[in-house]
């Protein structure tokens, strides 16, 4: 007894593991089942597997919004550092200049 997969971002979710072949057998054969019959998920899947993440901006202007969403969420919680949002890239030092004009000696 398989449980179908009729989500794409589930298909996403678990293409990591399928790739790595860690992921279970009832997954492994709901995940093709998916694949067997989701245009956007085959083309996706053989492209995942030929290329890696150079080419995933190209991936992604041919992917659903719903799949690049799902796969940015994913890359998210599988690879630590892995963000779009580049917000904290402004973290300079603020380095401090002490006003310490009360202890300067004049000789
Ligand atoms: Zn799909």
């Amino acid at each position: 007894m398989v449980e179908l997969i009729e989500q794409c971002s589930e298909c996403v979710s678990l293409l990591g593991d399928y790739l790595e072949g860690s992921l279970s057998r009832e997954r492994t054969t709901a995940l093709e089942t998916h694949l067997s019959r989701c245009m956007p998920c085959i083309t996706f899947v053989r492209t995942y597997k030929k290329t890696t993440v150079l080419a995933r901006e190209t991936l992604a202007a041919q992917m659903p919004r719903e799949l690049v969403t799902s796969l940015q969420q994913f890359l998210k919680g599988a690879i630590p550092g892995f963000t779009c949002d580049s917000k904290k890239g402004d973290c300079g030092s603020s380095a401090q200049q002490p006003d310490s004009s009360s202890d300067t000696k004049k000789s």
